[in-house]
């Protein structure tokens, strides 16, 4: 028997989300099947509904920053029980015997299967993600969300949480470690209250001057406006690690100068082809590197969970309901969200 399914899906590029009835598969020995009771909006799930990156396959249910409720576990499973709270984020399945999926770095797997708009192998259904109100993943690819997490504030961090974690710990942040975050959103917040707990200096290179305040409570020591020449020629030669989280083409020359000797700017927002073009001259000069990073693998994603419960952090929220999302999209193109919004599943019952 498959399991019927309601979430909010988009049709086309252009349209919003609307209510959309669907099936997720019958329940195989290895699945969990979750009831959402929460769900984070990140801005990839806006680009996949407007398909910005091409190839997303309509109609599409995002939402892959999933926290809810087990309600049955299949014969395999011995990690997860009725009842348990879990977490489901980027990645519902992969292929598992390849070298990055043996290391635990599903992410890199070049069958990795994506929570929405991907091919599940095993069946050929198109995978649904977690703007719903149930969903069956394989106990492989379910977290465990530690006690004491708020849940609301839990969402977030099965994206935009290990997003950022995964380059600090790659990139080896410590104490006295400087670092910048650039963009404050969803990502953004993460990278500075990760950072900050990380012992680094922290950052916020920004292109808006209203975040300042906000900035700081988060745990950013400075603020640096990044359209403003002065700003960033006062920060020359000091960042160890940026971690860029600006979704949409931009100029990354600025930026480079602020790299200390053997520095590396990592892209996690925007993906094709840069503009302006990388002038080389100071990447060569100055062993600079800039590179790019992909959430996380599982292994990594429990850590960074079980971090955050340890050190008491979680994102901070605005509440919607599922009916408000397309409110939200608008909202998240015009940067005006603080700072990240995450669904109420029990509006979409209701
Ligand atoms: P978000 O909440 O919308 O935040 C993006 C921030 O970037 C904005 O708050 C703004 O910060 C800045 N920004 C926005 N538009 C800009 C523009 N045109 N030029 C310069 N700066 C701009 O988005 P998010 O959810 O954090 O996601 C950020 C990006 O990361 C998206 O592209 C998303 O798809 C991607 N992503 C990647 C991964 C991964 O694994 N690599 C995972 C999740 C998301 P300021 O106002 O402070 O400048
Ligand atoms: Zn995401």
């Amino acid at each position: 028997m498959t399991i019927q399914a309601l979430g909010y899906a988009t049709h086309t590029p252009q349209s919003d989300l609307v209510p959309y009835h669907f099936e997720r598969r019958d329940p195989r020995p290895d699945d969990v099947t979750i009831e959402i009771l929460y769900c984070g909006v990140c801005h990839s799930d806006l680009h996949t509904a407007r398909n910005d990156w091409g190839g997303t396959l309509y109609p599409v249910v995002p939402g892959h920053e999933i926290i809810g409720k087990v309600t049955a576990v299949g014969s395999a499973v011995t990690r997860f029980a009725p009842g348990d709270t879990v977490g489901v984020g980027c990645l519902v399945d992969s292929c598992r015997n390849c070298e990055p999926c043996e290391h635990g770095h599903e992410q890199y797997c070049k069958s990795f299967v994506g929570t929405y708009s991907s091919v599940d192998p095993q069946d050929g259904r198109v995978t649904q993600g977690g703007y719903s109100d149930r969903i069956v993943v394989s106990d492989r690819f379910v977290l465990n969300i530690p006690k004491g997490l708020d849940l609301k504030g839990a969402a977030p961090l099965l994206c935009a949480g290990i997003t950022t974690y995964s380059p600090l710990r790659h990139w080896d942040v410590k104490p006295g470690s400087k670092v910048a975050v650039a963009g404050l959103g969803g990502l953004g917040h993460m990278g500075i209250k990760l950072a900050k707990a990380m012992g680094a200096e922290v950052t916020l290179l920004t292109r808006s001057p209203g975040k300042e305040a906000d900035a700081r409570r988060l745990g950013a020591d400075h603020v640096v406006l990044s359209g403003d020449a002065a700003q960033m020629a006062a920060v020359e030669d000091k960042f160890a690690l940026i971690i860029d989280t600006v979704p949409y083409v931009h100029d990354l020359n600025p930026y480079i100068p602020t790299l200390a000797v053997d520095g590396t700017l990592v892209l996690v927002g925007f993906l094709g082809p840069l503009e302006d073009a990388l002038v080389t001259v100071p990447l060569v000069l100055r062993r600079k590197a800039v590179a790019g990073s992909l959430i996380g693998g599982l292994p990594e994603t429990q850590e960074m969970l079980d971090y955050c419960a340890e050190h008491g952090i979680t994102a901070d929220v605005e509440m919607i309901t599922m009916a408000n999302i397309n409110n939200a999209y608008a909202r998240m193109l015009k940067s005006d969200v603080k700072y990240r919004f995450v669904i109420d599943m029990a509006s979409l019952k209701a």
